[in-house]
């Protein structure tokens, strides 16, 4: 239950209000929160450099006080103030993947408090593409940080609906620049280390990174259950929806004949049943509620829909979900990660 009011204004692309705008920065320099539109999801937004502030993002999310923030900037003489023996392979990384949806890490420099840091001395940080996202962080002083803008543990909001859904009442104010490109968080790549380590993948892949400075490893927890992740907030059960969620992986024709043996066994016995297909086989389930999220022959559709229709699993109050597995190559490697956490990694191999 919430106890604040909590201002919508809408912000259009290209014609930016500046009256929201000016009013979001003023609340971000106050110590207020403020979430907003980035390519990836949308973040919650607080300053940086204010302790205080920050911390209210843990409250207002419910997030584990370990769980560090991404600083949010609009330029690289920004990094140098709030990074530290930045490496010389920085600067090609950033010519190539920023402003965009990727997160780098490096060693902090004073003025980020532990607060933001979740205790770290190292610090996340990430440069938007989003022009509402940029436009944000220069109104609010040019240090945002911001997590995703859901409750700990839900999937992260691709549409401002979801953001008022998990916060309205918790925060000052929500920016609704309609729905985000991307859908999946920022890459996070570890730049403290040599080589470069991928702590979470993203739509920036490996082969984009190696292509552009070499060897980048990635961290064992991101393919495999059970080892401790570097990045602290990949340890937490995330993506949930409040259904059981099973991922079935096999030969296509045999992945949807055991779809529909689980969907209507699960009906037989009173359950509610969702199916996650796509365009190319959704006419091939029988029972539940049957969903496309997107297409395999360009799977950025599928990443963009994966949140949302595990949103509106839990509005339908879903007891059952059935999904199809994904190819791990590409932006694959990312909708699977997410996919698999939210299912607490229970695949079913046919
Ligand atoms: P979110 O923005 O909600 O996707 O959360 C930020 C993610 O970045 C979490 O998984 C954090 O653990 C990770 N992160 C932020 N700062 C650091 C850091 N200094 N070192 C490692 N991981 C970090
Ligand atoms: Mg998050």
């Amino acid at each position: 239950m919430g106890h604040m009011e909590t201002i919508i204004k809408k912000v259009k692309k290209g014609q930016l209000d500046r009256e929201s705008m000016e009013m979001a920065g003023a609340i971000l320099k106050r110590g207020g929160l403020v979430a907003f539109p980035t390519e990836t999801v949308y973040g919650l937004g607080a300053d940086a450099l204010n302790e205080k502030a920050a911390e209210k993002i843990y409250a207002a999310k419910g997030r584990p006080s370990d769980n560090p923030l991404i600083v949010h900037i609009t330029n690289l003489d920004a990094l140098e103030k709030i990074a530290i023996n930045i490496p010389k392979e920085t600067k090609a990384i950033a010519d190539a993947f920023w402003p965009g949806p990727l997160t780098m890490i490096f060693e902090k420099s004073d003025v980020v408090p532990l607060g933001t840091t979740g205790g770290l001395n190292t610090v996340a940080v990430r440069m938007p593409s989003d022009e509402v996202a940029a436009a944000l962080i220069d109104a609010g002083g040019g240090y945002i940080a911001a997590p995703s803008a859901n409750t700990s543990g839900r999937p992260s909001p691709t549409m401002a609906e979801h953001v008022e859904e998990d916060l309205a009442g918790r925060i000052d104010m929500i920016l609704d620049g309609g729905p985000v490109s991307i859908g999946l968080e920022s890459t996070i790549l570890d730049m403290t280390v040599t080589p470069p380590m991928i702590l979470r993948p993203g739509a920036i892949t490996k082969e984009m990174l190696e292509e552009c400075v070499g060897e980048v490893t990635v961290d064992k927890a991101v393919i495999q259950p059970g080892q401790r992740p570097k990045a602290p907030g990949m340890k937490y059960r995330h993506y949930a929806p409040q259904a059981k969620l099973s991922i079935v992986e096999g030969d296509m024709e045999n992945v949807i004949a055991k779809i529909n043996a689980l969907a209507e066994e699960k009906v037989k016995e009173g359950c509610k049943v969702g199916i996650i297909g796509t365009e190319e086989s959704v006419h091939n389930y029988r029972c539940g509620d049957i969903k496309s999220i997107g297409t395999r022959e360009d799977e950025s559709t599928i990443a963009v829909h994966l949140f949302a229709i595990l949103r509106e699993f839990d509005a339908d109050e879903v007891d059952y979900i059935y999904s199809e597995s994904f190819d791990s190559e590409g932006i694959g490697s990312a909708i699977m990660n997410r996919l698999l956490k939210a299912a607490g990694h229970h695949v079913i191999t046919v």
